[in-house]
């Protein structure tokens, strides 16, 4: 499956069985699974999007939204659990056309996406028990 770099934004293709053997990237040698929330914004999201073959929930976020900052602790452990997904966050703020082209009514809202497919979506914060619970429930679904 191909795995878009975080670091660099290198497409490599990596074997499904490798995933969980930290695989880093053939160009600039960091983890492709980095186990942590990748910043996405106007500028790499839709090669993100396009290219990679594992699944993306996407936090909708801003700075001055308390239960944003809430979550987030929560988000990025979830993040450490699931290294088959890939967690993203995108800043409402520095990237209004990516947040209206979410049709973003209300924030935080999580995004579950496969390539340009939006999956599900849900709205306000959550805490790690509930947002692993919301992520297993979709994944499910959809495989
Ligand atoms: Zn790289």
């Amino acid at each position: 499956m191909i795995i878009v770099c975080p670091s660099c934004g290198a497409k490599n293709r990596i074997p499904e069985d490798k995933l969980d053997a930290q695989p880093t990237c053939g160009k600039c040698h960091e983890n492709l699974i980095p186990f942590a929330p990748i910043e996405l914004n106007e500028q790499n999201f839709s090669n993100f999007i396009s290219h990679s073959d594992l699944p993306i929930l996407i936090d909708l976020w801003a700075d001055w939204c308390g239960p944003c900052k809430m979550m987030a602790p929560h988000f990025a452990e979830v993040a450490q659990h699931n290294p088959h997904v890939v967690f993203g966050k995108i800043d409402t703020e520095a990237n209004p056309r990516l947040s209206s082209a979410f049709n973003v009514r209300s924030i935080p809202t999580l995004v579950l996406m496969n390539k340009t497919t939006e999956i599900a979506r849900i709205s306000g914060a959550l805490r790690s028990s509930q947002l692993q619970d919301w992520l297993d429930e979709q994944l499910k679904s959809f495989q």
